[in-house]
Formats: structure tokens, C-alpha cells, sequence
């Protein structure tokens, strides 16, 4: 499998072991934070995070599953709004995502982005201890612990040493062999560095632990957690796993959870049917080679044998993403029959997961009407639901309902003004419709949200020449150039 991130650790390494040192050097917390913010104020830490997000998306080991972001994007942001103090100095919305690597880890980098690995997914037992590790990575980052030690850094190496740190924190190399040459000795050497220190994770477990009472969770959680990652280690390697290399997990730390754990008085948190049907797309999205989609039909198989009615939910959720993948669209309708039967109708309507897939299905098998109105009752349930608002709009073109596609998108771009997928889904209705000039402007749009500004200006271009440009989308177009030529100016100034 592909190392995340490879290309940028190797040649940044250097530069990031030269400065490290200084920083360690100086590594008391408490202290660090008045001149950290003097240097890196809290939007420009957020800047920071967006550049750093750009360059993850665009790579092969981000997961681009919208139900599957969702569901951890509604999790994460229920812990983040649990406590008006979370959020620190931050007052952007956090960004939650999933990173396709078997390893245990999680990683947070600044300004409220925080990865997981479909690895750390699998391994959890129960929504509490997902939580558990969420609210430890957004614990670092409300105690701005990654910018504070990247404020100590000169600001004109600031974006190349946070890319550096992401790289470092994100491939974990260590345990695996083949990670562990590509970015040879040195870069081991520092990545153990990197490591947060003890006064840094003490006061992540703190935050994160409140974080997880205040949300209603069930704190006993992050013990579990622990102890199942201490467990995997012993068991499997002798090598720790990179979440316990990255967040060093000392004996007083655990000690330090336990004591607080067992002051709050024991609370049941009932897990979520998402949490167990996105451990199994999890499980997919990991590794779709066909050797790994029939281990995995094992597992699920014996999920369903189980007893248990959220295992075998999440068995035949399995199997019919499975049987989708595979294109046996009958089966996947038996299997996703079998998980509405275990669940219930009720429980089923409130699944995102479940509503999403019944109308992946019809689309499928060419059912597009039906997909419409499937789509349409799932919005009107899940109202702020981005997968099905991109669902929705992929039914009604589908079902050439163009000027209605046009409509409902055009509403949509206006809500969400930095969402890529809504201007790519405008473009290709635009082009069904042979509206040549707001075909390529939403073209332009949708790449300049990805920081793709030379392709953007491309289509400007291509768009101030199409036959059917109005004087208005001329003026629109030589706005956008502007915008976009300064940006592009400024980032050339910048390097
Ligand atoms: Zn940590």
C-alpha cells in the first residue's frame, strides 16, 4: 500500500531535523503559549491546517467516502460543541477525516483537522472508544500543542516543517519495514522527536476526558482503548503501535485516566448502528483488493452468526456494499432487506448509512425515479446531510430532471460556498443542458476549491470564449480572475 504522504517526508526531513532540536529544547508547555500566539494566531493556524488538508485530499490514502466523513464529522463536531471551551482560541469548524492504512493511529494537525486511520477504526469496540481518541487528538489541538511547537520555528520554513510534521505523524513508518527504509535512519531518528511530550499528552487526556463526559459518553472508554492498544502490542510485535509512539502512553498517564475515570459515576452510552455499519465500510474502504473483500465476507458472515443485532446489521451492510461493488444488485437488495428486518423500519430510517445505501442501490439498477424520491425523503430527514444532498443531485441527473438538478445545485453552492463536489455535480448538468459558459465557470469554481488555481483560470478562459457567455457572467469571470491571480501571486511571493 501506498505510504501517505512518501514523496514530501523524504526531502523535508532535513530541514526538520535541523530545527528540531531547538524546539524540544524548550518543550515546557504551560510556558510556551504567550509568544506561541504572538507568532501563530489562531486564523493563521487555520490557514495553515487548510494548505495542509489541500495537499491530503489530493492523495491516494484519504478516504473520499462521504457517508463514512460524515459520520466521523458528526461525531467529532458533537464532542467539539459538548463544551464552549473546547474550542479554544479556534473559532473555525473542525475538519474530521479517515486515512486508508491498517495501523493504529490517529493524528491531529493545526488548526482542527484531525485524521484517523480506518486501522485505529476497526480496532475500536465500542462509539465511546472512537470517541475516546477523538477527543484526545481535539484535546491537542484546542491546547494548540502542534502550533505551539511549530511556532518556535522560523515563519518562512512554517509550511514546509507542518507538512514535514503531518507527513511524520501521518506515515508512522516504525513498525512497518518498508516505511522504515523509505524514509531511512534519519527520519526515524526524528519522528520519535516528534513525539508529543508528557506534559503535552497529560493535558490531552485531561481535555479529551471532559470533552467525552460533557458529550455524554461513556468515559470508560478511554481506558478500554488503552489497554486494547497495550494488548495489540504485546500480542502482534514487538514494535509499539505508531499511536503509542506518536502519543507516548507512560504508566502515570494511565494512571492519571483510571483515577479520573473511577470518580465519575459509571454511565452506558448505547452505540450508534452507524458506528458499527461504518467499521465494516471501514473494513472495505481499507483494502478492496479481492484476497481482502473475501476475508472480509468471512468476517462478516460470522458477524451475522453472532446473535448480536447490531454485528449482524453489520454483517449484511457489509456483504451489500460488497455484493455492490460486485455489481450483484439483487443480492445487495437481500442483504440490505436482512439489515431493515434486524433493525427495524424505524431504526433503519435513522440511519444515514442506510439511506444512503438504498439509494446507491436503485441508482445501480437504473431506478432512477425511485432513487429521486428516496433521496428526497432521506434530505428531508437529514437536512444538513452533505452525502445526500450529493446524492440527491446525482439522481436528478440521472434521471435527466436537468433544470431541477440546476436548481436544487445552484441553491446548494450558495449554502455551502467551499464544497468542490457541488460544483463539479453543476458542471456536468450545465453540460447536459449545453450551457457552454456556466459549464466551464463551474468548472473553474469547483477546481479553484481545490487550490487547483491554473486549471481554474483555464476555464475562465474557455469560458469567456464559449458562444453563450452573457455581459453578466463576463463580469463574474473577470472578478474570479482577479481573485484568483492574487492568490496565485501571493503563494508564488510566499515560496
Ligand atoms: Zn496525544
Amino acid at each position: 500500500m501506498k505510504r501517505f504522504f512518501k514523496r514530501l517526508v523524504v526531502p523535508l526531513a532535513a530541514v526538520f531535523c535541523l530545527q528540531m532540536p531547538v524546539a524540544l529544547a524548550q518543550s515546557d508547555i504551560p510556558s510556551l503559549g504567550d509568544t506561541a500566539r504572538a507568532e501563530l494566531s489562531p486564523a493563521a493556524e487555520y490557514q495553515l491546517g487548510k494548505e495542509i488538508m489541500g495537499q491530503v485530499r489530493s492523495d491516494p490514502a484519504y478516504v473520499n467516502d462521504p457517508v463514512l466523513t460524515e459520520y466521523l464529522s458528526n461525531l467529532g463536531n458533537r464532542l467539539v460543541s459538548a463544551d464552549t471551551q473546547t474550542r479554544g482560541e479556534l473559532t473555525n469548524d473542525f475538519t474530521f477525516f479517515a486515512v486508508r492504512d491498517p495501523t493504529l493511529n490517529a493524528f491531529a494537525f493545526p488548526g482542527g483537522f484531525i485524521g484517523v486511520h480506518t486501522g485505529l477504526l476497526l480496532a475500536t469496540q465500542s462509539e465511546s472508544e472512537l470517541a475516546s481518541v477523538l477527543s484526545h487528538e481535539i484535546g491537542h489541538v484546542s491546547q494548540r500543542h502542534i502550533a505551539r511547537m511549530l511556532s518556535q520555528q522560523k515563519q518562512d520554513i512554517l509550511i514546509p516543517i507542518a507538512t514535514t510534521a503531518l507527513a511524520i505523524l501521518a506515515a508512522s513508518a516504525g513498525g512497518d519495514a518498508a516505511g522504515a527504509v523509505l524514509m531511512g535512519g534519519q527520519g526515524y531518528a526524528i519522528q520519535k522527536q516528534i513525539n508529543f511530550t508528557r506534559d503535552a499528552e497529560k493535558e490531552a487526556d485531561r481535555v479529551g476526558f471532559q470533552i467525552l463526559k460533557n458529550a455524554g459518553f461513556d468515559t470508560t472508554g478511554m481506558t478500554s482503548f488503552f489497554q486494547r492498544m497495550q494488548t495489540a502490542t504485546r500480542t502482534y510485535s514487538d514494535a509499539p503501535s505508531p499511536y503509542l509512539r506518536t502519543h507516548p502512553l507512560t504508566s502515570e498517564r494511565i494512571a492519571d485516566i483510571d483515577a479520573r475515570v473511577r470518580r465519575e459515576p459509571y454511565r452506558q452510552h448505547a452505540d450508534s448502528l452507524d458506528f458499527f455499519l461504518m467499521r465494516a465500510k471501514a473494513r472495505l474502504v481499507q483494502d478492496d483488493s479481492e484476497p481482502a473483500l473475501q476475508t472480509a465476507a468471512a468476517v462478516f458472515e460470522e458477524q451475522i452468526k453472532s446473535g448480536s443485532k447490531l454485528y449482524m446489521a453489520a454483517g449484511n451492510y457489509g456483504l451489500a456494499l460488497i455484493a455492490l461493488h460486485r455489481k450483484d444488485i439483487a443480492e445487495a437488495k437481500t442483504r440490505l432487506q436482512q439489515v431493515k428486518k434486524t433493525v427495524g423500519e424505524a431504526a433503519a430510517r435513522q440511519s444515514l448509512a442506510l439511506n444512503s445505501l438504498a439509494i446507491e442501490i436503485m441508482l445501480a439498477s437504473n431506478q432512477t425515479a425511485d432513487a429521486v424520491r428516496e433521496a428526497r425523503a432521506a434530505i428531508a430527514r437529514f437536512p444538513s446531510s452533505r452525502a445526500l444532498a450529493h446524492q440527491y443531485a446525482n439522481a436528478l441527473y440521472m434521471s435527466r430532471q436537468y433544470g431541477e438538478a440546476a436548481k436544487f445545485l445552484r441553491k446548494q453552492v450558495q449554502m455551502y460556498r467551499e464544497d468542490p463536489v457541488l460544483q463539479r455535480q453543476l458542471a456536468r448538468v450545465y453540460d447536459a443542458q449545453g450551457k457552454r459558459a456556466l459549464m466551464h465557470m463551474a468548472m473553474a469554481e469547483s477546481y479553484s476549491l481545490t487550490g487547483a488555481y491554473s486549471a481554474a483560470l483555464e476555464q475562465l478562459d474557455l469560458a469567456r470564449k464559449a458562444k453563450d457567455v452573457t455581459f453578466y457572467d463576463q463580469s463574474v469571470i473577470d472578478a474570479r480572475e482577479r481573485e484568483w491571480k492574487a492568490i496565485v501571486r501571493d503563494d508564488l511571493k510566499k515560496r
